[in-house]
């Protein structure tokens, strides 16, 4: 209902409508009156024809019979020879058909009469008349000028033409010729008019009925309407004509009023039957018309909606020079406006201003498709050294046009798949990884590339850079984290003053993942994520275990278990320590206070970072936990690396004093991978070192490892400190360090941390062990 080719459609349909029906009820209205004029008019010509045969017929003869009479043939033998003269007076007859045909001589006496009869079979006869030798009964129509005249003969009206016979200026007599008035003649005119017709004749005051076309002819009906009376059921129209001498011919014309109305009627079906084809076909014009108007429309529709979907290839065509054609090339010159902005605007989008150089956009967007594709490549990220100043002493216009003489000079390069211009003095160069490509060999044609001096306005200028590199897949498969890690290594590069740096893992030291774990950090003490594990120290001595380390493990929702190697020193970094080292002495002194009351006698230790050791009332805290849990201060280590202490000495060696004072052991962690001096250690206030796992875990195959941990045991005894070994994996290891003197012994080979149900129940078994072999 609401489309345009419906509305044009119903709009088609009711204008016909309104149309039709205004000349319907015209039509209808004057119908009425039609069919009296219809009637009336056809009487009216029916006599007209009537009249005009029937005067032509009568002048016909009058003209045949004066040729006729001025033949000299018909002269000749006028006077003398009868049978001469019916034969001469025959041939006449034959040309023009007469019915009857007659010779007067000048006294009035038939000479001549010949006589035609129809016969039923349509044949005729000719013969000879019955008044042949009589005397002529008008005599009076001989002198007459009158040339037409009705004449009865043995009751058969003729339509009669005389003409004189003349020799010189004497008339030696007439000759006639007559057509019949007959069923003939009124059967032809029924066929004309269609109309029946009925011809009378008044004689002697008597009406006779000389013919008619109708087979049930009534004398008094007739009469009738000649004299102007119609019946109802009938019209008619009838005429008397007195022209001849003074006889009264009279002519009726009728039909049923039924009959003709009927074929009114007939005419009125007909006209209705028309009328509703040419509706039916106007109403179908209607439609193809409205939907040819719609249909231009419909396909700028469809077109509009491509363009809407992004779809701006195909064209529009439509051959039509109306308002359409030009709206649908509009539609085509929109269309193409539309696509040129739009490719400007990506365009615009994904391309550096400065130097139309590909932007982050496409970079990323190749990094992904490289690493989809595994395709492996190098990441640089080059920066451009000293634009600060020469933005700052030159102007940034120096500055940009610094920029892009870097950026025409790194696109002569030939081997990258990508250079981008992040912006500033930012650009990212990507290498797909070949053989013949070494990272110095790239960075030396880098160099090459810019070593040229540039030269603006006389002032020599030198283009030099920085590259941070990283690799896919080796360093990452996360297009972020390259970029992070390529940027990382640039830092670097900076600090240090080289040329160039490889992104490696003792780099990191803001990874995206660390800062996502910063972030979740902050949670994982309230949301119970952390955890403690529970490692061994064996007293190598006695084969007993008597102290065991807490260590701690991050249980993230997404990522898993997550190592403390991975967490410790961003919570260091970030300030979370505290609260972590302080979660971890409670849970482990706690579970130590559980132990006790099981009757399972064991030191624990546990780890304390170099930040808790500034804290203020870490000691008190310390303290206040043990008590807390009624744990006896020797049943605790703290666990401190040498850097820790050796870094701020003299704070941390007076807390670490009172720690030792309320009888806490202090044990220095990781023990030979600083560089502090024994010296140094000689003042610290501590019961034992711990070497670390890196001296112990190759102890089978390494001398050199030997010596250093032999040499420390000594050394250590000598300054009066006890030792552990960490990183006991053999068997080896754990027989070579107690035959060394080493105190503690830890490692994968005695137990691997676990969790804390396992490790009390692991520590009873030993205990059981350990009764037994007592
Ligand atoms: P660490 O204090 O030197 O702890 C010993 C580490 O060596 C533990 O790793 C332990 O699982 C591992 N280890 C023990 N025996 C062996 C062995 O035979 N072979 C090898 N390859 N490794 C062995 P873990 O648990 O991953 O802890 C790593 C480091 O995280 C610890 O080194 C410590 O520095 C830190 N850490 C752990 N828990 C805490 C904590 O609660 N607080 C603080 N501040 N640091 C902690
Ligand atoms: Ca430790
Ligand atoms: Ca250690």
């Amino acid at each position: 209902m609401k489309s345009l080719q419906t509305k044009i459609f119903l709009f088609f349909v009711l204008l016909l409508l309104l149309v039709q029906s205004i000349a319907l009820w015209t039509l209808i209205k004057g119908n009425n009156a039609q069919e009296q004029q219809e009637i009336s008019n056809r009487l009216t010509t029916a006599k007209t024809i009537f009249t005009e045969q029937f005067n032509s017929r009568r002048d016909y003869l009058a003209a045949f019979a004066e040729t006729a009479a001025k033949d000299y043939g018909i002269k000749d033998v006028f006077e003398d020879d009868t049978r001469s003269l019916l034969f001469a007076l025959n041939n006449h007859r034959k040309r023009i058909n007469a019915d009857l045909a007659m010779a007067i001589s000048a006294n009035g006496n038939i000479t001549a009469q010949l006589q035609v009869s129809h016969l039923d079979n349509a044949k005729t006869k000719v013969q000879k008349g019955s008044e042949l030798g009589s005397q002529f009964k008008h005599t009076d129509w001989l002198e007459s000028q009158e040339k037409s005249h009705l004449y009865m003969l043995d009751g058969t009206l003729y339509q009669l033409s005389l003409s004189p016979l003349s020799v010189g200026t004497s008339t030696i007599g007439w000759l006639a010729f007559g057509f019949e008035i007959n069923q003939t003649l009124a059967t032809h005119f029924l066929e004309i008019t269609r109309l029946e017709v009925d011809f009378i004749l008044n004689q002697n005051n008597q009406w006779l009925l000389i013919a008619s076309s109708n087979p049930d002819a009534d004398i008094n009906f007739a009469k009738n309407i000649v004299n102007g009376q119609t019946p109802e059921q009938y019209i008619a129209i009838g005429e008397l004509i007195t022209e001849f001498d003074d006889q009264q011919f009279g002519l009726a014309m009728y039909g049923l009023r039924a009959d003709i109305v009927k074929l009114l009627q007939e005419q009125w079906w007909q006209f209705l039957i028309l009328t509703f084809i040419t509706l039916l076909l106007s109403l179908t014009s209607a439609y193809i018309i409205a939907a040819s108007i719609t249909k231009p429309i419909k396909r700028l529709v469809k077109q509009a909606k491509m363009i809407a979907r992004g779809d701006y290839q195909q064209k529009i065509e439509l051959k039509d020079s109306s308002e359409l054609g030009q709206l649908a090339d509009e539609f085509n010159l929109m269309q193409q406006a539309v696509l040129t902005r739009e490719q400007e605007i990506t365009h615009r989008a994904n391309h550096d201003p400065l130097t139309e150089l590909p932007n982050r956009n496409i970079l990323v967007k190749t990094l992904n498709q490289c690493i989809s594709n595994k395709t492996s490549f190098q990441l640089f990220h080059l920066n451009l050294s000293r634009l600060k100043d020469v933005n700052e002493t030159l102007g940034h216009d120096v500055g940009d046009w610094l920029i892009q003489r870097t950026a025409d000079r790194l696109k002569k390069l030939s081997q990258f798949t990508l250079l981008c211009h992040l912006g500033g003095d930012e650009f990212i160069l990507l290498f797909e990884k070949k053989e013949k490509h070494s990272i110095t060999e790239l960075v030396k044609n880098i160099n090459t590339a810019l070593e040229a001096h540039c030269d603006y306005g006389g002032i020599n200028l030198q283009l030099q850079v920085r590259i941070g590199i990283s690799s896919f897949p080796e360093h990452s498969n996360v297009d972020k984290t390259l970029l992070q890690m390529a940027d990382t290594a640039l830092q670097n590069a900076r600090k240090n003053n080289k040329n160039y740096q490889c992104y490696d893992k003792s780099l990191d030291v803001n990874s995206v993942e660390r800062l996502n774990l910063i972030n979740d950090l902050k949670h994982a003490i309230s949301d119970n994520q952390l955890e403690l594990h529970y490692q061994p120290k064996l007293d190598l001595k006695t084969n007993v275990v008597t102290h065991a380390e807490a260590l701690v493990r991050w249980y993230h929702p997404t990522l898993g278990m997550i190592p403390p190697d991975s967490f410790i020193h961003i919570a260091e970094q970030t300030g979370q320590i505290n609260s972590l080292t302080r979660w971890v002495v409670a849970t482990a002194f706690s579970q130590s206070a559980t132990w006790r009351k099981d009757n399972i006698d064991i030191n624990v230790a546990v780890n304390i970072s170099a930040e808790n050791l500034k804290e203020p009332d870490f000691y008190e805290f310390i303290c206040n936990t043990l008590t807390a849990n009624k744990v006896p201060a020797n049943k605790v280590t703290l666990e401190v690396t040498e850097s820790a202490v050796v870094d701020n000495p003299e704070s941390a060696i007076m807390l670490l004093q009172r720690f030792k004072d309320t009888g806490i052991k202090i044990s220095i962690d990781d023990y030979g991978t600083g560089y502090s001096s024994l010296a140094q250690l000689k003042q610290l206030p501590v019961h034992e070192l711990k070497i670390d796992k890196s001296f112990v875990q190759h102890l089978h195959e390494d001398e050199d490892d030997r010596i250093i941990v032999r040499s420390t045991i000594e050394l250590a005894h000598n300054m009066g400190l006890s030792v552990v070994s960490e990183g006991i994996e053999d068997d080896f290891a754990l027989r070579w360090l107690a035959k060394q003197g080493c105190e503690l012994g830890q490692g994968y080979f005695i137990s691997r941390p676990k969790p804390t149900n396992d490790f009390t129940a692991w520590i009873k078994k030993q205990e059981v062990l350990s009764v037994e072999k007592g």
